[in-house]
């Protein structure tokens, strides 16, 4: 039994066109999809939810799959747990694999959805750095049609996405890029089952000993993640070695406006960052070299 602040009315279908009428119809209706965040915030009166679209019966929106072209192709549906499990995550984008082995208690991770995740806008979501690593797409449906949305401009600040009213995300793909399969995530936590307060994820790939490909995203830092092209800019074309990884990760913060909230300060954050991208980079190193699986 949950008791809610107030009283909501609940709908539930197996069909995604029904699911986006009924957004459509009633005013103050939201999807809920696993309810790990939704149901908390409607607890403490945070959310002004009136009706609750269940999209859980949906089964269309929940697979795991590679495309022709190589993309990684994920339902927004799709469990945390059924993504932890999955080989083809584990094998062609370890960063992926990492942040959900990384995530949540078990009840969040069989109930959660990345989806939901996504969608919520967490600024310490697991999720949140390795979208951008990827410069994955969110797909999302409405009434009127498909929309695509670049994860780099997808999340406008803390818990503000660009979503429209009326849709759903309905899938996240994650493209083929030359790291994807030495890339690694690295986080920090205050307490085992908390969200992480700084994340970070990186991929690079060395030729002839040095840096021929680098990627390097950070969230939980600043209200949205944010890629860091000054550290990949620094990286490129250098010759690969340790010290060189950490002197670029202490660029992290430049122009970063960070925030404080009672899990951490700013100031924390940001002395956190430069650490979480260097083991994120060392790890994905060790990745391509195959020290680390
Ligand atoms: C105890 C606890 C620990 C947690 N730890 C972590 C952690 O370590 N790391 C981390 O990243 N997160 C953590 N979380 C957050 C959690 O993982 C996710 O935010 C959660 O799984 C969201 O997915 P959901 O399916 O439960 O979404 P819901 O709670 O059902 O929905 C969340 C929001 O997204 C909207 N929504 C859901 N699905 C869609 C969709 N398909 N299209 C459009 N809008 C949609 C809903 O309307 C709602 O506004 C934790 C949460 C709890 C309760």
């Amino acid at each position: 039994m949950v008791y809610l602040s107030k009283e909501v009315e609940y709908l539930s279908t197996n069909n995604i066109v029904e699911a986006l009428t009924l957004l459509s119809k009633y005013k103050g209706a939201v999807v809920l999809a696993g309810g790990q965040t939704l149901i908390q915030s409607m607890r403490i009166g945070h959310s002004n939810a009136e009706v609750l679209v269940d999209i859980n019966k949906i089964g269309e929106l929940s697979y795991i799959k590679m495309n022709d072209d190589n993309v990684l192709s994920v339902g927004s549906l799709t469990r945390h747990a059924e993504l932890e499990k999955s080989s083809l995550v584990r094998t062609e984008f370890p960063a992926l694999y990492d942040t959900i082995s990384m995530c949540c208690d078990p009840q969040v991770r069989n109930r959660g959805t990345i989806g939901g995740s996504v969608a919520s806008a967490l600024p310490s979501s697991n999720y949140s750095s390795v979208l951008l690593l990827a410069d994955a797409t969110i797909i999302a449906r409405s009434l009127k049609g498909v929309k695509t949305y670049a994860s780099r401009t997808f999340f406008k600040s803390a818990l503000t996405t660009v979503l429209s009213e009326g849709e759903i995300i309905t899938g996240i793909e994650f493209p083929d890029f030359e790291g994807r399969k030495s890339s690694a995530f690295a986080q920090q936590n205050i307490t085992a089952n908390s969200p992480p307060i700084a994340n970070a994820a990186a991929s690079i790939v060395v030729e002839s000993g040095k840096i021929s490909h680098v990627r390097v995203a950070l969230g939980g830092v600043t209200p949205s993640p944010v890629r860091l092209d000054n550290v990949e800019n620094d990286l490129l074309g250098k010759k690969i070695s340790e010290e060189q990884l950490r002197e670029a990760s202490k660029l992290t913060g430049q122009g970063l406006k960070s925030f404080s909230d009672a899990n951490a300060s700013k100031e924390y954050r940001l002395s956190m960052a430069n650490v979480l991208v260097f083991r994120a980079l060392r790890r994905a190193y060790d990745r391509f070299r195959g020290v680390d699986i």
